[in-house]
């Protein structure tokens, strides 16, 4: 056999490479016939022979690409490797792309639509039919709509996995409807940033920063775990330096210059020692933010009988910050105030290449979380680094949602079970509480989706969620979509299998560096067959069984909402090039890629492509910057002025009541998209919605602050939100080599804890929390911060049956029962163990144990202002009692509704405003309403 010229990573026509250079990525010339020898016939060179077909993981919210090595032989997939061509990932995956061919050949995977024989958690199951399943929930949509119920329409997410598609669905249907997990991820963090700037995301270049200061390290091990953690490795490179604050030695941790092993909840004392620091000695970015901070405002507000100067406002914060001295927070957090001091001046000097980053963890675990990223975000503005190159930008700078055709008109409903007037402000939905308002009697569910999102496992207070699913007066009708078993689909009327990243369209775009990009996963085997002359009418019956791609599941739904178009759902179903006619999921890319997407229908034409063949071939696209700039968007300059109106005093420029720019030396701007136009270290807001003390960035007592954690009398705090780089939240029980790396999540515990407590590694410990216990083993490590015992999620899966329910790989089966008295008691029968199936693998599982599921007994704690889940916990931990067993979970839901009232009384309802608003117009929501929906 002649060599095979291969293309390098970084050199699009190097010729260097043979078949024989594993290392090698190939060129997209030989993509249609990539030959490879065949590992397992090994000495004997034998070719095999593949089709390579670009798609993008869903593994995580990051959105690599992945390359599909369709073996010509058997049309099948034989394993995912990076995509080079890919802006975002470059060719480089985590363990988690790769296995998604554990997910394609799970042999314990749904592949046929099913529907409970029994009653609801029972565990019976029979086969069904989609058509079946399309009539059932058309029927009862269209019934709430019609009869003026649309609240009790709810499509409730965990990893959407897709930019803008649900929303236009739900829009189309005309209900408030979108739920999401947020409130148990980031809305916390969201609303620290969105109250600088208005975008709820940051977008670190760490490519090209001199000093990165992350605040613990969920990005790199769960978030953007990839494309983010390559470029700070990119930046390290260059000569960045590296902080990371974390309780926890993390894998970035490990690889920082400096390790902040802050007390939980003390990050915003810490930053904003630093920000006095970098104000006392001078080294902010003046110019910067002499134009772009709301400091008028606030002097104006605050400080009216003072110069309204920026000196006076410089010598105002001085005095404001005045009590976080470097040994205030080296007392609050226990760090060194001298690494504290040196650290600040690193930020200092960094100057305009000053990258910064929070997300989840300190955020999310804390009562008044949302002030840590708002006093990172402080820094950020002190050194005027905000989307500057090397610096961090606002999400909607570097991520690019293209529009689809036909957009429904904003909905006019407002659903309080997702946005009660007790958080006016919430980030994102009152997710958690559900179970709680229904219970209330707030509401009900006609038809409720749970998609890809797993609430009875992954939410505090789980058994209220079983409690809430098992009520066919609260919830009428529920169906689980999911590509694989979960805790949640158990409790459902209708378990829907859904495709894993290869077997579904999806547009995807994120943050991951200073640049823009779109991702495009296709269902890999329906290509291959188009591709070889056999079409393919709908996506299932390219997968395996009859497993759907979500996006033909909800055209086909609508029609049947609205067969005959009077409801006027149908029109945003029908095809924009065929009149009448159902839209086809190609037609619906298609569109986009032709008149949404800049620059894609010129980079297909010189391949002499169209945009859809060219995001088939390819499966992502760099928008180039001259079509789509990255860096300091406010300063754009504003070039139609018709018709608006400058306000002389605060240069706000409006146009027919809506704030449009902002008036910066006398150059009309864009500006950031706050109500000032302006980065708002002052926020109205804030003081007109109940909360006038946080109207600045400030430090709040978390509930686990170091004084309520009594370590006397055997209190630790417990962080509960780290992830393992290498699991999926509730989603990688369906794959095998990941669960072969990572199947136990011990409690780990300091040395000198562990002595006090009297265990060693290996041995069980009862962790015992406001409302109930678990029992774990322990595992001592100088790895985490005295005082504080850490779990990790995404371990403890459990099914109920034997060979039925959440994947074997993964879950101990358990018995679980409630008591009389409003107990919940769940008891290991068996861990995890070996098993027949199609794939040998399975009967060589080693591993036992498989973790243990500590959310079941963590009531809620909703912050009063973010809406965020406050997720650390006081607990005491001791050794395992005599009666205590591996994986024994204890809750008493009487106690958890009680927190769950306790936190609720800390919220300040503004029921009775007088411009009749529920949530102020300016704030993001997810799925956003009409503006006449904000009134009540
Ligand atoms: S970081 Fe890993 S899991 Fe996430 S999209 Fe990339 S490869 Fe997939």
């Amino acid at each position: 056999m002649s060599e095979i010229p291969l293309q390098q990573h970084s050199a699009p026509s190097g010729e260097q490479m043979t078949v024989r250079d594993l290392a090698s990525c190939p060129p997209p010339e030989r993509w249609h016939d990539w030959v490879e020898y065949d590992a397992r016939a090994w000495p004997r060179k034998v070719e095999k022979h593949y089709e390579i077909i670009p798609t993008i993981c869903f593994n995580c919210e990051a959105a690599c690409g992945l390359l599909a090595y369709v073996d010509k032989e058997t049309g099948r997939v034989k394993k995912f490797e990076g995509n080079p061509y890919h802006p975002g990932s470059r060719g480089r995956n985590c363990a988690k792309g790769p296995a998604t061919i554990n997910q394609v050949n799970d042999p314990e995977r749904i592949l046929y639509p099913l529907k409970r024989a029994g009653k609801r958690g029972e565990g019976k199951w029979e086969r069904t039919t989609w058509d079946e399943v399309l009539e059932t929930f058309a029927g009862k949509i269209r019934a709430a709509i019609v009869e003026g119920r649309r609240d009790e329409v709810m499509y409730h997410v965990g990893r959407p996995g897709h930019d803008g598609y649900m929303e236009r669905v739900l829009g189309a249907w005309g209900v408030d409807g979108h739920n999401s997990h947020t409130n148990v991820c980031s809305s916390s963090a969201r609303f620290g940033y969105q109250l600088w700037c208005g975008a709820d995301r940051p977008s670190p270049d760490h490519a090209n920063a001199r000093f990165i200061l992350l605040i613990s390290s969920h990005l790199e091990t769960g978030h953007y775990f990839n494309p983010q953690a390559q470029r700070i490795i990119e930046g390290k490179m260059k000569g960045a330096k590296l902080a990371v604050m974390d309780p926890r030695l993390s894998n970035t941790a490990s690889m920082a210059d400096y390790w902040l092993p802050t007390w939980p909840g003390s990050e915003t004392a810490v930053l904003l020692a630093m920000a006095r620091i970098i104000l006392l000695e001078k080294l902010y970015n003046r110019a910067y933010m002499c134009r772009w901070v709301n400091w008028q405002e606030f002097l104006a507000a605050e400080h009216p009988g003072e110069p309204q100067t920026f000196d006076r406002f410089i010598e105002v914060l001085i005095d404001l910050y005045a009590e976080y001295t470097p040994a205030f927070a080296a007392q609050e957090s226990g760090l060194p105030e001298e690494t504290i001091i040196d650290i600040a001046r690193q930020v200092g000097h960094a100057g305009t290449a000053f990258a910064a980053h929070t997300w989840r963890a300190a955020t999310a675990g804390n009562l008044g979380g949302w002030q840590v990223s708002r006093a990172l975000w402080f820094l950020s503005v002190l050194t005027g680094s905000i989307g500057t190159p090397g610096g961090t930008a606002l999400n909607t700078w570097n991520k690019f949602v293209p529009a689809p055709f036909l957009k429904p008109s904003p909905s006019e409903a407002w659903n309080e079970l997702l946005f009660p007037p007790e958080y006016p402000l919430a980030n994102y939905e009152m997710s958690i509480l559900l179970p709680y308002f229904l219970r209330e009697g707030r509401g009900k569910l006609a038809a409720y989706f749970t998609r890809v999102y797993n609430p009875v496992w992954t939410n505090p207070d789980g058994t209220s969620w079983i409690e809430m699913l098992t009520n066919e007066q609260q919830v009428e009708l529920h169906a689980a979509l999911t590509p694989v078993w979960s805790e949640t689909a158990w409790y459902a009327d209708y378990v829907l299998p859904m495709g894993v990243g290869s077997e579904r369209h999806d547009l995807m775009s994120q943050e991951t560096h200073a640049g823009r990009w779109i991702g495009f996963r296709q269902p890999v085997l329906r290509v291959y067959k188009e591709r070889h002359g056999e079409p393919v009418q709908f996506t299932y019956q390219a997968n395996p069984g009859e497993v759907w791609e979500e996006d033909e599941f909800w055209i086909e739904l609508s029609w049947r909402i609205d067969p005959d178009g009077s409801l006027g759902v149908r029109k945003y179903f029908e095809s924009p090039s065929r009149p009448g006619q159902k839209l086809t999921i190609e037609e619906y890319y298609r569109w986009i890629f032709e008149n949404s997407v800049p620059g894609l229908p010129e980079a297909a034409a010189r391949e002499h492509l169209s945009p859809l063949e060219y995001m088939r071939a390819y499966g992502a696209f760099e928008i180039p910057q001259e079509k789509a700039p990255v860096f300091t968007l406010n300063e754009r300059e504003l070039k139609d002025l018709e018709g608006a109106q400058i306000d002389e005093t605060t240069g706000k420029i409006t146009r027919d009541g809506t704030t449009i720019g902002v008036l910066i030396d006398g150059k009309p701007c864009e500006g950031f998209p706050t109500p000032s136009r302006k980065l708002e270290f002052y926020s109205p807001t804030l003081k007109e919605w109940g909360w006038p003390e946080y109207a600045i960035p400030g430090y709040i007592h978390s509930h686990v602050h170091r004084a309520a954690v009594n370590h006397e009398r055997g209190e630790y705090l417990l962080i509960p939100t780290f992830r393992l780089p290498t699991l999926i939240h509730t989603r990688s029980g369906n794959a095998k080599w990941l669960y072969e790396i990572s199947n136990a999540n011990p409690v780990w515990t300091h040395p000198t804890d562990a002595e006090r407590i009297g265990v060693q590694t290996g041995d069980l410990v009862r962790v015992t929390t406001e409302i109930g216990h678990y029992v774990n083993r322990a595992w001592v490590t100088d790895g985490i911060r005295p005082g504080i015992v850490a779990c990790s999620h995404h371990l403890g899966r459990w099914r109920l049956e034997t060979s039925q329910g959440t994947d074997r790989w993964a879950s101990a089966l358990v018995e679980l029962h409630k008591t009389q008295d409003g107990t919940w008691h769940m008891r290991q029968l068996q861990g995890t163990l070996p098993f027949e199936s199609d794939d040998p693998d399975s009967a060589r599982i080693f591993w036992r144990e498989g973790g243990v599921h500590q959310n079941l007994t963590f009531p809620v704690h909703p912050d009063p202002v973010s809406g965020m889940h406050c997720w650390h916990q006081k607990v005491t931990v001791e050794p395992a009692h005599p009666e205590d067993g591996y994986g024994d979970v204890y809750v008493d839901t009487r106690k958890a509704y009680k927190v769950y009232k306790d936190w609720l009384a800390m919220t300040r309802p503004q029921t009775h405003r007088p411009d009749g608003l529920r949530r102020p117009l300016w704030m993001i929501r997810p799925y956003r309403p009409s503006a006449s929906a904000f009134k009540r």
